[in-house]
């Protein structure tokens, strides 16, 4: 039959810096099922360094070490990890219980990493209750005595059932009294049938084994057994290694998962100060973030809706007198434009969707007593839909009413506020230069462009403009509209062409011009443009620099929790489960701060537009960005530090001041 446990010839070196110590110079032991084992020897004999070997807590730089004739150390070191979790039980000279938990969440600690689904409370209190404090188990280890705290670390070493409990120094820090105490405990777990190795240098201590092992200069020196070892071999065996011992378990499927984010929220709730101020970064980040894009929308929105009172996509044709070398010339030299240039435009198709032909002038208008001097615009058909002047109160001209000289008018705001005050405008005769006009709307609201009121305006038919009230038999000016706004440039040349040709213009004769109204558009667009991208980068830096304090106090947090580290390591978490562990608490940390970021930059956005009365538009697309931003900032921020805890060492992490 194979020994339970079986050294060959183990030797361990420590190196710090150039200079080496040799703690095991060739240590061989075989352990059977069942035994309890002391070990003894003056302090730096190598007894932890025995115990942590044999507890896969450390790896033998030479030598053989045997579990049930497997050999342990060609496994890695989650396998390893997971053999510890089922097999062994820990405990240690300084308790090395999670002072933020409650006793009995240090008791079943060791199953989060087990794999096993279940809560494990109960479990825990059955434990509890076999060391006699299943009364406190609300208590955290701080309301504790040393001795009823080293009893939660023997609960907590027996909670997997494990086959081996191994104990280093567990009365070290006790007085005689509690010692008897937890050696009473341990008595009581051998005689049920669990093998115990404890290192200890007190004799009264070890007299309590049934085996003592005496170290000296890193190899034992004397091996005593009290008692036959054969009636021990006649325990049969039914521990196995099975390989599911250690495989690795699902962090999903186990819900590992939930109990990291309980203790994520635990550990970050218990800093609460600190939580909150490296939560602040990310707060501040994210609700910029919002308000920012907000105010970017707001006014990319105000901006279309000006664009579109515009018009889209339109260009205006001016005839005028020729200008050579910028010196107009005689009256020779003037392009007049008629409705025949106007149909010849819109024949331009598909390049030209509209054309439409005006004539300026203003007019002496009277309504009553009172009198407003204001500009008229002659308009086609079509002007009302290319401009946007469809009027909201009242209706814009039928075309009949534009070929029979119709004595219409659309007024504008401005007008009707200086003739009519408050009274409906709608239906009333008002004299345009003398001659009797019927009103028919009001021409929606336009605003300043430049000093100019675009709102002081009276609006009738272009051929009533012309032939009966300003007398002229030509256009000011035509409208055309272009079907989409990247042919801008080549509807310009097509027009300047055409036109050219009817009225035989010698070349470099520029007595019309065309404007391009995308200009003002243009401009319009890229201001916003340029304005979301300066918000947006400070949003992005406020996010870095959350970010970089996130990942600060990760660190602290890991240098911090280094003994907590190596417990759980001891006690059986993988490298991801302490990664995960840490990036959950990061992320949740960033998660928080983005949700409270998310309703800070929500309210700052209603202030802005409540007080200051800015345009804003909160996005869906501002929320979900930051949010998401939040969640990578954690990650990315939070790897390192997680990376780092991970990487250490079970024994170099618990021997951590
Ligand atoms: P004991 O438990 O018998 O007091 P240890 O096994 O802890 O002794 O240590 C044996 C020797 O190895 C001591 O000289 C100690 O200083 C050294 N030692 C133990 N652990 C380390 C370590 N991580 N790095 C360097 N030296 C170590
Ligand atoms: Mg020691």
């Amino acid at each position: 039959m194979k020994p339970m446990l079986e050294l060959v010839d183990v030797h361990r070196t420590y190196r710090i810096g150039e200079s080496t110590v040799q703690a095991l110079r060739g240590v061989s032991l075989t352990v059977e099922q069942g035994e309890f084992i002391a070990i003894m020897g003056s302090s730096g004999s190598g007894k932890s360094s025995l115990l942590h070997i044999l507890g896969l807590l450390d790896n033998p730089d030479k030598g053989e070490y045997r579990i049930l004739g497997k050999d342990v150390n060609i496994l890695s070191e989650d396998e390893q990890a997971g053999l510890r979790n089922h097999l062994a039980g820990f405990v240690f000279q300084q308790f090395h219980l999670l002072k933020r938990m409650s006793i009995v969440d240090n008791v079943r600690l060791p199953h989060i990493y087990s794999g096993l689904k279940g809560d494990f409370r109960q479990e825990a209190m059955k434990r509890l209750a076999q060391v006699g404090l299943d009364k406190r188990m609300d208590h955290t280890p701080s309301q504790l005595s040393g001795g009823e705290q080293q009893r939660v670390a023997i609960a907590r070493a027996l909670i997997r059932d494990p086959m081996i409990i191994f104990a280093d120094e567990p009365t070290g820090n006790l007085d005689t009294k509690n010692s008897r105490e937890i050696m009473k405990i341990l008595k009581g777990l051998h005689d049920e049938g669990k093998t115990i190795i404890m290192v200890t240098h007190e004799p009264d201590i070890a007299a309590y084994a049934d085996r003592v092992l005496t170290m000296c200069d890193g190899v034992i020196v004397t091996d005593e057994r009290k008692i036959d070892v054969r009636t021990l071999l006649v325990q049969d065996s039914t521990i196995t290694m099975e390989p599911q011992l250690f495989s690795p378990a699902s962090v999903w499927r186990d819900g590992r998962f939930a109990g990291f984010m309980a203790q994520a929220f635990q550990s970050i709730l218990a800093n609460k100060m600190r939580s909150l101020l490296s939560m602040l970064g990310i707060l501040v980040g994210v609700a910029s973030v919002i308000a920012m894009m907000a105010l970017g929308e707001g006014a990319k929105a105000a901006m279309q809706e000006q664009l579109k009172s515009m018009g889209s996509n339109m260009l205006s044709i001016r005839g005028g007198s020729a200008k050579i070398r910028g010196a107009a010339q005689g009256a020779g030299a003037v392009t007049r434009l008629t409705f025949a240039d106007v149909d010849a435009l819109a024949k331009l198709r598909p390049l030209v969707k509209n054309a439409a032909g005006v004539v300026n002038g203003s007019g002496q208008i009277v309504y009553g007593n009172n009198n407003w001097n204001s500009s008229v615009l002659g308009v086609s058909y079509d002007y009302g839909t290319m401009r946007a002047v469809l009027p909201s109160i009242g209706r814009w001209f039928a075309s009949e009413e534009i070929q029979r000289r119709e004595k219409s008018a659309i007024i504008g705001v401005t007008v009707v506020k200086e003739l009519f005050g408050n009274s409906n405008p709608i239906g009333k005769t008002i004299k345009i230069n003398r001659i009797n006009f019927n009103v028919i709307g009001v021409a929606p609201a336009k605003g300043f462009s430049g000093p100019q009121d675009e709102d002081d305006v009276v609006i009738i038919p272009v051929t009533t403009a012309m032939y009966r009230l300003l007398g002229r038999d030509y256009l000011s000016g035509i409208f055309v509209e272009v079907r989409e706004a990247s042919q801008m440039s080549e509807a310009k040349e097509a027009i300047s062409k055409l036109i050219r040709q009817k009225h035989k213009l010698k070349r470099g004769d520029d007595s019309f011009n065309i404007r391009d109204m995308t200009e003002i558009q243009k401009m319009l667009s890229s201001t916003t443009q340029t304005m979301s991208l300066l918000l947006g980068s400070i949003a992005a830096i406020s996010l870095l620099v959350g970010g970089i304090g996130i990942m600060n106090i990760m660190l602290v947090s890991v240098t911090e929790r280094t003994r907590e580290i190596g417990l759980r390591k001891a006690i059986g978490a993988r490298k991801s489960d302490i990664m995960l562990q840490f990036l959950v608490e990061s992320v949740g940390m960033t998660i928080s701060g983005g949700f409270i970021g998310v309703l800070t930059g929500i309210g700052i956005s209603l202030i802005l537009s409540l007080f200051a009365g800015w345009a804003v538009k909160t996005s869906l697309v501002a929320v979900v960005l930051a949010t998401t931003f939040s969640v990578l900032t954690g990650v990315f921020f939070g790897l390192w530090p997680a990376r780092k805890a991970a990487e250490l060492k079970p024994v170099e992490a618990l021997r951590h001041e």
